[in-house]
């Protein structure tokens, strides 16, 4: 039924569209995922200035037609985060932040968790530049597994429930192995699982440090959870 959408969004991606409008992937809090399109943006005297580009926190005003896109009607700026696109590393981690969101999960298929955790990374990496750390990238990443229902197992072995010497990981088994059960699995250290487990249970401001070995180790973990469970191949934090 067309009709208005309020709603906050963040842009995700901004593609140049014919002569001088974008169509927007954005991610919305109760709608999930979902395209629109601005007219005239890229007009110098377009109403909606700059701020229909990425990593923007906006409350949208959308008309909702019959085509698969809404168009932008209205949009004022809730963040902009100025301060991540000057800094390399927290402009790159913003971007593999909104793409790992807009590959996870298929439009409309709201994730109220997903939007408030994208919204408060944005703001992280905006607000301190020190952040832009791998370990954040991960400890994001095991949030959003989380959020999205693919929380890899890590009390227990996830084939057998062995709660004692375990040694790999398997995306298949869907978490942690033991000695037992480590076929097809690869090895994942004590830091690394202790990485993963601290990670899921703390803010994300205070994600934990671990070294270079540990967090590999838990990277290979979150991508072969990702590939297996859903089907997303990511690129690797940095
Ligand atoms: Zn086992």
């Amino acid at each position: 039924m067309p009709g208005s959408v309020k709603t906050e969004a963040i842009v995700l991606r901004s593609i140049r569209y014919g002569e001088a409008d974008r169509v927007l992937h954005l991610y919305t809090p109760d709608r999930g995922r979902l395209g629109a399109i601005a007219k005239g943006v890229r007009r110098a005297r377009s109403r909606f200035g700059g701020r229909l580009e990425p990593f923007f926190r906006l409350r949208l005003v959308l008309y909702e037609g019959r085509g698969d896109l809404l168009t932008v009607t209205s949009a004022e700026t809730v963040a902009a985060h100025p301060r991540l696109r000057e800094d390399g590393p927290s402009l790159d981690a913003a971007a593999r932040a909104c793409d790992a969101v807009g590959r996870l999960f298929a439009d409309g298929e709201p994730h109220p968790g997903v939007y408030h955790l994208l919204a408060n990374e944005l703001a992280l990496l905006d607000g301190d530049a020190a952040q832009a750390t791998r370990a954040n990238a991960l400890a994001f990443r095991l949030k959003l597994l989380l959020a999205a229902g693919f929380a890899p197992q890590l009390a227990g072995c996830a084939a057998c429930g062995e709660s004692e010497h375990l040694v790999g990981f398997s995306g298949a088994a869907g978490g942690v192995v033991c000695a037992a059960c480590e076929a097809g699995s690869f090895p994942l250290g004590e830091p690394a699982h202790a990485f993963m487990v601290a990670a899921l249970g703390s803010a994300l401001a205070d994600a934990p440090a671990a070294d270079p070995r540990a967090l590999a180790q838990a990277e290979r973990a979150i991508l072969a959870t990702l590939e297996h469970h859903a089907g997303v191949r990511l690129r690797a934090v940095r």
